[in-house]
């Protein structure tokens, strides 16, 4: 496997320019962070990712985690390189100042775990399943349950899970059976619950799980799901891990990739039952779950851009060195790259990336100003935030995916076979569509949720924010000026379409809600790279550009427009006309 070279400069260009980095830190709470510590950061960041965790993507690739009699042993190194990873405060970069954190907005927070997802992916899901349970209980748990917990968390010291699934209930979390019953202040839990991350290993002293389950007279379905902090360690009086919890993870799984990441079965009280702290209100577990939920879907997003940029990397130095064949107009044998296929794959990959990590980015930022401004522009930040993760987790990890595989593709048989860590990318991959919601659940909240509901008022409002851009895109931009407006047009009468045809209709508009989320992807992404390469050449004008670093961002803006935008136009049909084979087809027949 190639080495990772932290893409530093591309990170800071588009939290600059589409996260509004200096925007974000002039709001409240940030007064503190300047722009060249964010700087340091993300190079610091850069460095360790590199250097302690790039190096262990294989290695816990071939060797996966052993199970025996309920212990996880994680692959050789992983847990020094945690320890270091916590003596160095990493853990805590955008937590909670009260509980020890640093406070970092999203917009700086997220970049850095893109860098440790790039890196290796398996293990960076122990950190952000932590951040998720963190989220969660800072939220809604008690004072007390946040004092307990929440220090030696976001340190890093103790690690969280989110454990929802269960064997009847994945998709569905209405069907959760995992039972709660109390016990004087406690509850007893007892249950089993699968494919649960980080589920158990040997990196942290406590392993703190946030587990979804039903009070004994708790109402049927979605209503009646409660959250519970069940830790591994009973904590002692003075903060200590104590006395071992009826808890045990079972087995661990298999799986077509992300080797390094144990993902568990656990099994709760098989004994007396295990102690559960109950977080917030009963039966409201679910709707506690979903403020974390959306984080946790934007980080999963986040390793589509991640795996993405890893896969690229690899695929570039391979066609850089590779020599086959005599490309066009050459005497000699030459190394791939040169060849126009090759190149067009290349660029097609750094294209995409270039739209997924501004469309992530821009939704931290969203996230931010939502967070720290008033009125209005929190409002409408909010709004948009909400709109757009179902589309940036869903697009992103599908992106993630595309090139993933064209980066095989560029390496020839080779890429197929292990040695090389191509293969690896596609793997680790592959499972981003599927947890944190499918694509398919995410293309439903999109339609129903996102827009029905409001009935298309936010996202026509977003899309008359995009249109905005369109007289600037002229000269060497006038194709993606042209490119996007269809793409607007089309998205619009997708929204339309949804609005008048939803309630009457839902099937005709599920059978179009991947391929609308599609649409909303493509179009969202030229938008951003069409906001990049404009400031791209701003910024020639104003510092020059020596590397030609602001001439690649044009370059790229300009291949998105001709190879990857104009696939908006069959996502609109799918959507559309394309609904009535999918309505109409009979499942018994075929
Ligand atoms: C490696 C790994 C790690 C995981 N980590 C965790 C974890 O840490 N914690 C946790 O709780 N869970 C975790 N999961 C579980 C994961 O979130 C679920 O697998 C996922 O939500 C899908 O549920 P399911 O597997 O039961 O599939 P199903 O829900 O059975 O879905 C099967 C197919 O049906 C489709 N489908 C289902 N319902 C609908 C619908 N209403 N509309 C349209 N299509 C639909 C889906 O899109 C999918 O294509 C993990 C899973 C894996 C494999």
């Amino acid at each position: 496997m190639s080495a990772y070279n932290p893409p530093v400069r591309d990170i800071l260009f588009t939290m600059n320019e589409i996260g509004d980095l200096p925007g974000v830190l002039a709001l409240p709470g940030h007064a503190e962070v300047a722009a060249d510590l964010v700087e340091t950061i993300v190079e610091e960041a850069g460095k360790f990712a590199a250097g302690a965790l790039a190096p262990l993507n294989v290695v816990g690739d071939r060797q996966g985690n052993k199970w025996a009699d309920g212990v996880v042993t994680t692959a050789p190194g992983v847990t020094a390189v945690y320890k270091d990873f916590v003596d160095n405060g990493w853990g805590a970069l955008g937590a909670n100042q009260d509980f020890g954190g640093q406070g970092m907005p999203h917009i700086v927070s997220l970049p850095v775990v893109e860098l440790w997802t790039s890196a290796n992916m398996a293990w960076s899901l122990c950190h952000i399943l932590t951040l998720g349970a963190v989220m969660a209980i800072e939220n809604h748990a008690s004072e007390e349950l946040k004092a307990t917990y929440l220090p030696k968390m976001i340190s890093g010291e103790w690690t969280g899970t989110m454990n929802l699934t269960e064997p009847q209930a994945g998709s569905d979390l209405a069907a959760i059976r995992t039972r709660a019953v109390p016990d004087g202040d406690v509850y007893r839990i007892t249950g089993t619950k699968i494919f649960i991350t980080w589920g158990e290993h040997d990196c942290a002293d406590n392993i703190i799980h946030l587990v979804l389950a039903r009070l004994p007279d708790a109402p049927p379905g979605v209503k009646g799901i409660s959250l519970f902090i069940v830790p591994k360690f009973l904590v002692n009086a003075d903060g200590t891990p104590g006395a071992r919890n009826d808890l045990i993870c079972s087995s661990i799984e298999h799986k077509l990739g992300i080797h390094g990441s144990p993902t568990a079965v656990m099994s709760f009280g098989d004994k007396d039952g295990a102690t559960g702290y109950l977080v917030g209100e009963a039966n409201r577990g679910l709707e506690y779950m979903f403020t974390m939920m959306n984080h946790a879907r934007i980080n999963v997003g986040l390793q589509g851009v991640a795996i993405a940029e890893r896969a690229y990397q690899q695929a570039r130095d391979y066609a850089r060195d590779r020599v086959q064949g005599r490309p066009i107009g050459q005497q000699t044998g030459a190394a791939i790259v040169h060849h126009p296929d090759i190149k067009r794959m290349l660029l097609d990959m750094k294209a995409r990336i270039e739209a997924m990590r501004a469309m992530v980015y821009y939704v931290a930022a969203q996230m931010d100003v939502a967070h720290g401004s008033e009125g209005g522009v929190a409002k409408t930040a909010a709004a948009i935030a909400d709109l757009l993760t179902p589309v940036a987790k869903g697009w992103c990890t599908e992106n993630g995916q595309i090139v993933a595989s064209e980066g095989i593709q560029v390496h020839g048989g080779v890429g197929f076979i292990e040695e090389t860590g191509a293969a690896q990318h596609l793997r680790d991959a592959r499972i981003t569509t599927i947890y944190e919601g499918t694509t398919g659940i995410q293309a439903n909240d999109l339609v129903g949720r996102k827009i029905a509901r409001d009935k298309g008022e936010t996202a026509k409002g977003f899309v008359a924010l995009m249109r905005e851009i369109l007289p600037q895109l002229t000269g060497p931009l006038a194709a993606l000026g042209g490119g996007l407006t269809q793409g607007l047009d089309e998205l619009e009468q997708a929204i339309a379409f949804v609005v008048a045809r939803n309630a009457a209709e839902p099937a005709v508009t599920a059978s179009g809600a991947v391929p609308l989320l599609h649409l909303f992807g493509v179009v969202t992404g030229g938008w951003l790279v069409a906001r990049q390469a404009l400031a791209a050449q701003a910024k020639t004008q104003a510092e020059g550009d020596p590397t030609g670093f602001y001439a690649a961002k044009i370059e790229l803006a300009r291949h998105y427009a001709r190879h990857v935008l104009p696939h908006s136009r069959a996502y609109f049909i799918a959507m559309t006309e394309g609904s009535d084979t999918v309505t109409g087809f009979d499942v018994d027949q075929f």
